[in-house]
């Protein structure tokens, strides 16, 4: 049996999900299904939020992001240096924390560059350096969700890109994108108050969430008809 603590690092969950996930997703999944499972539980989020329904913006939220590390993994991208790299605990337009982008108009962005030695590991430590970064209160749920949206679709776009010419200037786009993703899904669960390092340990608590092996055994059609 594998678990994750509620103290798990990026680099944890990342090897958890490869551990649980990467026997069905090398036999069942391209990039393409998996950024279209990506997509489709981010949109779900989404609507989780448009209902006020907390639980099911919670428990989509989650299940994006452990598609989204299957596709990570998949592309063998470094979750954990894309984030630092795009937000060293500085907004990554302004560069400043908390951002300033809408009281001083700033207009292009700025270089950023951040002190390693305040790099967050846990993914806890994560979600509230972009608290910190992106304070709930400066903006609606509504505003957190539709930039959630908008930066699917931008690292949709970043993997097609790099899908069309497989480029290293690509490939960097890509990890930028998914970082910004990842602050955008953070930003969603902090505007609703989920610990998202006690959600992932409550519901891997023991192997995969739904068939509860290791690897996961749930089918292709399983996946294709589930509800959120
Ligand atoms: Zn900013
Ligand atoms: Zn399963």
């Amino acid at each position: 049996m594998v678990s994750l603590s509620k103290d798990a690092t990026i680099s944890d969950y990342s090897k958890f999900i490869q551990l649980v996930y990467g026997m069905q997703n090398d036999r069942f999944y391209t990039i393409w299904d998996m950024l279209d499972n990506v997509q489709r539980f981010s949109m779900r989020c989404v609507k989780g939020v448009r209902k006020e329904d907390k639980n099911k913006t919670r428990i989509n939220a989650l299940i994006c992001l452990s598609w989204y590390m299957s596709l990570m993994n998949r592309l063998h991208i470094n979750v954990d240096d894309s984030i630092w790299h795009r937000f060293p605990y500085l907004c990554s337009y302004c560069g400043e924390c908390p951002c300033a982008c809408k009281a001083e108009k700033v207009k292009t962005r700025r270089k950023v560059t951040g002190n390693s030695s305040s790099m967050p590991k846990r993914i806890k430590d994560i979600q509230e350096m972009f608290m910190e970064i992106y304070p709930t209160k400066a903006r609606t749920k509504g505003d957190a969700a539709i930039h959630l949206a908008e930066e699917t679709g931008e690292l949709s776009e970043a993997v097609h890109i790099y899908m069309g010419d497989r480029s290293d200037m690509h490939f960097q786009k890509v990890s930028t994108e998914a970082a910004d993703y990842f602050s955008c899904l953070m930003g969603v669960l902090n505007s609703i108050s989920i610990d998202t390092g006690n959600e992932i340990a409550k519901l891997f608590s023991n192997n995969c969430h739904e068939c509860h092996h290791m690897p996961c055994i749930c089918t292709y059609e399983h996946v294709c008809n589930y509800r959120s």
